[in-house]
């Protein structure tokens, strides 16, 4: 079952790394580089699964993001792992209060991203992924 994941990171090379970490996991990656740009993807794309958000971004914020999308009970609906740099803590403590699911520091090992994202939505791995390629054909 493919996943959509909205990457929420002003660094182009984030996106690129979270591409290459969930490619092997049925994981299409939607790409934002601030808040706002989240929520205008949000509104097009009904069928997002988890969104991996960044604190520290120009335009809108990540807690200033998760304070929008709480009042528009995205963060509801939609799972959030706040992905951000340590010595931010009371930013990280304030996305937590607003919905945020989980916590993961930069940098993270690839490892730790999977198994935190797999406590929280279903994703396939590569084994089972490659079955499901194979009974598809
Ligand atoms: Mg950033």
């Amino acid at each position: 079952m493919l996943k959509k994941i909205l990457v929420v990171d002003d660094s182009a090379l984030i996106h690129q790394m979270y591409r290459i970490v969930m490619m092997k996991y049925h994981c299409e990656i939607l790409d934002a580089m601030n808040g706002k740009e989240a929520l205008d993807l949000i509104s097009i794309h009904k069928d997002i699964d988890l969104i991996l958000l960044d604190i520290n971004m120009p335009v809108m914020n990540g807690v200033q993001f998760l304070e929008k999308a709480s009042a528009m009970g995205i963060v509801k609906k939609i799972p959030v792992i706040i992905i951000s740099t340590e010595g931010k803590e009371e930013d990280t403590v304030r996305g937590l209060k607003l919905g945020a699911k989980g916590y993961l520091k930069k940098p993270f090992d690839p490892k730790d991203l999977r198994e935190l994202i797999a406590k929280i939505i279903p994703i396939s791995s590569p084994a089972s992924a490659c079955t499901h390629n194979f009974n598809s054909l």
